[in-house]
């Protein structure tokens, strides 16, 4: 089975730890992302799946076998870089033809490999050209074929969209996702880019200082962060995340402090289980709507900015205390900088987080 495991993985670099006991299963046929803000341990956690760092800690097992102290070359992967080097004096079929080199095949079994793989990356018409006579979206495609043209345990990919323009991106994006679903083997691919995340992976894991805060699909990782780091890194616009003071849970709905306000919020009925104190609450963006009066379950922010962006509107506005606050709304509902805005949060949208940051569930 091609699947990679990593035991308490561990890097440390001198005395700073880069990698701290990351533990990961990636299925077979399943594409795992790694995600987060820079310096958080991404790439070091794929180099040392890749055999390009060695383990202080731990053990890398890619289709059953452990890995510790095998060379990247031993170890059956493919690897697609952000700066994928095509050799320019090569054309597109020779360039493919390379990793098959070793393996000395007749010449008509290396023939239809090179045609098999320029037809699932469309590059059919291109493999007489050379690298310096075709487009940056299809020198990545080229790449990403030279990866999938052997037939390896596993493939590790490292910000491999990361150098061709929003347009390409978005195409490639589908176009990689499609042919790594056609493959039965376990992928790692590393982002800081969540939209590629999201859209490509089956499950995400979300880094942060060298450890793993949270795995789960897409959806998990929006719908139920494990906490406020999370909560705040998945989502565009960001969460808002307000400071507020517990005060009670009765019936379900708690009584939070916002400075000299306080609003009544249908929660989890987890949070009865906190003790009066402070907390954070999460909302999304579009999970704020303005309504016409002050009700019990309403705060008062005031617009400060407004950013059309198509179809929505974003709004920055002040919270009771102070906070900055985003809220998106449908172009059509009308909003002037100064205005007071009663909001309403979506409880089916509220999270609630411990003092220390962490989800309040039931
Ligand atoms: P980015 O998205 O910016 O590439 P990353 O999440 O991939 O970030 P890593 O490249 O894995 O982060 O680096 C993690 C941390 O380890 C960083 O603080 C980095 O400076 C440090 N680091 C990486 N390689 C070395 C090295 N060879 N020597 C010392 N420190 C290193």
């Amino acid at each position: 089975m091609s699947t990679i495991e990593l035991k308490r993985i561990t890097k440390r670099f001198g005395s700073f730890m880069a990698v701290r006991d990351v533990d990961l299963s990636v299925a077979a046929g399943e594409v795992v992302c790694l995600l987060g803000p820079s310096g958080c341990g991404k790439t070091t956690t794929l180099r040392m799946i890749a055999g390009l760092e060695a383990l202080t800690a731990g053990e890398v097992m890619i289709a059953g076998r452990t890995m510790n102290g095998l060379p990247p070359d031993k170890r059956d992967i493919a690897m697609v870089f952000q700066f994928y080097a095509l050799y320019p004096a090569l054309t597109v079929a020779q360039n493919l033809a390379f990793p098959l080199h070793v393996e000395r095949l007749p010449a008509a079994e290396l023939k239809r490999r090179i045609d098999r793989a320029a037809a699932i990356l469309h590059l059919d018409g291109v493999l007489d050209r050379l690298p310096g006579q075709i487009a940056e979206g299809e020198k990545q495609r080229v790449a990403v074929a030279r990866a999938i043209i052997r037939t390896p345990n596993c493939f590790l990919f490292d910000e491999p969209l990361s150098r061709l323009d929003v347009e390409l991106r978005q195409s490639m994006r589908g176009q990689i996702k499609e042919v790594l679903q056609g493959l039965t083997k376990a992928t790692v691919i590393v982002t800081h880019d969540q939209l590629e995340a999201l859209t490509m992976a089956d499950r995400v894991a979300i880094m942060r200082d060298g450890v793993i805060e949270q795995i789960g699909s897409p959806h998990e990782v929006f719908a139920r962060p494990v906490n406020t780091f999370v909560a705040g890194f998945i989502g565009t616009p960001q969460m808002n995340l307000i400071a507020a003071e517990l005060r009670g849970v009765e019936g379900g709905r708690a009584t939070l402090g916002l400075g000299p306000d306080s609003i009544r919020l249908e929660v989890d009925p987890a949070a009865a289980r906190l003790p009066a104190a402070r907390t954070t609450i999460g909302i999304r963006p579009r999970a704020l709507a303005p309504v016409d009066a002050a009700a019990a379950d309403t705060f008062l922010a005031k617009a400060e900015l407004i950013e059309p962006m198509g179809a929505e509107t974003l709004v920055h506005a002040r919270g009771p205390t102070g906070q900055d606050l985003r809220v998106v709304l449908p172009r059509q509902r009308r909003v002037t900088v100064g205005e007071t805005l009663h909001l309403r949060c979506d409880p089916r949208q509220t999270h609630i987080f411990d003092e220390a940051g962490k989800a309040v569930r039931s």
